[in-house]
């Protein structure tokens, strides 16, 4: 199914990559709230995030004011002029929402995972005019993601973006949900014109990580980013770590490198030609190493031999594993390539066996 969307602009113009949201993971009381959203508006961001309905993992966590929150958002919109944007995971969120005039709503990892609450709120946003944004679901399910985007799509609602916050692992070593950015490097070639925007706070789970993680979801050409930023975020009342201060945050942003998405120099271009003749000549070669290959499934037929030969196929993965370090290639990356060749090698010789 193709998404129907419509751009989602700022001051009614389209706004420059990168497009950031800011604010505290969680709206905890009227005076975090307004100082933190003071400083974001003096540094020049247009849109303010805090969650006022907190889904925790646990009970007993602090699971957001509610909607005593709505007003202070109103508060920011008012006196900032920023635009404002809040978690919803249910219909009830969604009346709340709307009618408290929060101009952005977003839907969590946890609720993207799950097609009933998905459709649930879809169903509140059926007829409605707001820019949603959708975050990926916590497991690394690209089509689940794209069905809640579709789910919010079908209710009507065109002015949709993409939230890649990472995906859950058991081993939380380096950051607190993988990165995994082949997911929405697919989402973008399944739906081009779909915002992505990128929210390196959950992602990274710790502070360190938001610059360098900022900066991938540039260079890969993502259209924005969502900032966890708190007034006093050793003190905040959830995600902590990953909370930086407006200050913190101003510097992470002015060192960032916006490379420009297509910049079509002469020089590239013949780069680009000398690797379209490289392709050319491993098709080339390919096509030609599946005709020898299928020649030797004729030998097997003729001689009654398997068309797996363990023992070959070892060797060819350890010799070509070994000669790719010796030409700077990763021995994973050729062992990869040659697994995916020998597949087709052996689909190839199945058919000559079954002729
Ligand atoms: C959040 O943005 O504070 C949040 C709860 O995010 P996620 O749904 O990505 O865990
Ligand atoms: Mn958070």
């Amino acid at each position: 199914m193709e998404l129907q969307l419509q751009p989602i602009l700022l001051d009614g113009v389209p706004p420059k990559r990168p497009i950031v949201i800011a604010g505290p993971c969680s709206a905890e009381t009227e005076e975090q709230v307004m100082s933190t959203a003071r400083q974001l508006a003096s540094k020049g961001i247009k849109i303010f995030r805090a969650g006022i309905w907190k889904p925790r993992t646990k009970p007993g966590g602090f699971e957001g004011v509610g909607v005593a929150g709505l007003p202070w958002l109103q508060r920011v919109r008012q006196e900032t002029g920023m635009y404002v944007t809040t978690e919803v995971a249910t219909s009830k969120h969604v009346e709340e929402a709307l009618k408290a005039g929060i101009d952005i709503l977003w839907i969590g990892a946890r609720t993207s995972a799950n097609p009933f609450a998905m459709q649930d709120v879809a169903d509140a946003l059926k007829g409605v005019d707001i820019p949603v944004l959708v975050k990926n679901p916590v497991n690394p399910d690209l089509e689940l993601w794209i069905g809640a985007l579709e789910r919010i799509n079908n209710a009507g609602v065109k002015r949709i973006a993409a939230i890649h916050r990472g995906f859950s692992s058991y081993d939380k070593k380096i950051y607190r949900n993988l990165p995994q950015w082949h997911i929405p490097i697919e989402l973008r070639r399944r739906i081009p014109n779909l915002p992505i925007i990128c929210d390196p706070s959950h992602i990274g789970g710790k502070r360190e990580l938001i610059a360098p993680l900022c900066q991938q979801a540039m260079d890969l050409g993502f259209n924005g980013l969502i900032i966890e930023s708190h007034c006093n975020p050793d003190c905040a009342w959830s995600d902590a770590s990953q909370q930086v201060t407006p200050d913190v945050l101003d510097y992470i942003l002015s060192l960032l490198v916006i490379r420009k998405e297509k910049q079509s120099t002469e020089n590239l271009s013949a780069l680009r030609k000398q690797i379209d003749e490289c392709d050319d000549n491993i098709i080339q070669e390919l096509s030609k190493r599946m005709r020898i290959s299928r020649e030797i499934g004729t030998y097997k037929k003729e001689h009654d031999m398997t068309i797996l030969q363990t023992d070959r196929y070892n060797e060819i993965l350890d010799k070509r594993g070994s000669q790719g370090i010796l030409c700077g290639m990763h021995p994973e990356f050729l062992k990869k390539v040659f697994e995916a060749i020998h597949e087709e090698s052996v689909r190839q010789q199945m058919e000559i066996i079954n002729k």
